[in-house]
């Protein structure tokens, strides 16, 4: 589950989070605490994320872990897994990146032509509306300020691991598999060092 995907589509929706968190996201500011936990409390409440879940972009905040850790109390082991990548290859990642207006797909991995259309349902790929440079470096400046500090928060825990983000998607991705297997295997993660 995607934190900034269910509050894009409660911008689109114009629900009450969605309304409130609308002039945030175009910012690239962060939604409150408050917001981004509840909607994780409700998520993970649901019938499809009883066996297991992927998190992606919670938690952020410090705040946030520490809610994390209450919500899936008793529920089997968190493994938590750092990309790292320096920032001016996420500016590079995130001016290239376009995602598709109807089905939110994301293209622009790799270093090959973008295609003109959606590969799933055909329609137009855009950029997102904070992708652009401005917006993307003051994300990075609040992920520096207030995300970065959960590597110290979860760097003495067996079950973290940090994974070398600039190398290609799919080097990328079996890297995951590989750690989440090692961790399978009863072996810790190496906090802080590279868990290929
Ligand atoms: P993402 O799709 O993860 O890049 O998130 C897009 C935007 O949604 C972020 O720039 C924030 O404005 C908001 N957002 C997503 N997840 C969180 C979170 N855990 N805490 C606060 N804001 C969030």
């Amino acid at each position: 589950m995607s934190t900034g995907e269910i509050l894009r589509e409660a911008v689109e929706s114009l629900t009450p989070i969605g309304l409130e968190a609308k002039a945030i996201l175009e910012a690239g500011g962060l939604v409150s605490d408050g917001i981004a936990i509840k909607i994780v409390r409700e998520r993970l409440d649901q019938p499809d994320a009883q066996l297991g879940f992927v998190l992606d972009g919670f938690p952020r905040t410090v705040r946030q872990a520490e809610a994390l850790d209450e919500i899936i109390k008793n529920r089997g082991s968190l493994i938590v897994i750092a990309f790292v990548v320096p920032d001016e290859e996420v500016v590079r990642r995130l001016s290239r990146r376009r995602v598709c207006r109807q089905c939110g797909t994301n293209y622009g991995d790799g270093q090959g032509e973008l295609p003109s259309t959606c590969m799933q349902c055909g329609c137009e790929l855009v950029l997102r509306s904070d992708d652009c440079e401005d917006i993307v470096r003051k994300r990075l400046a609040l992920y520096h300020r207030l995300t970065q500090p959960l590597v110290e928060f979860y760097g003495g825990r067996p079950t973290f691991g940090t994974i070398d983000g600039s190398q290609p998607l799919a080097t990328v991705a079996a890297t995951v598999a590989a750690t989440v297997a090692k961790y399978k295997q009863g072996e810790p993660l190496c906090a802080g060092s590279s868990a290929s």
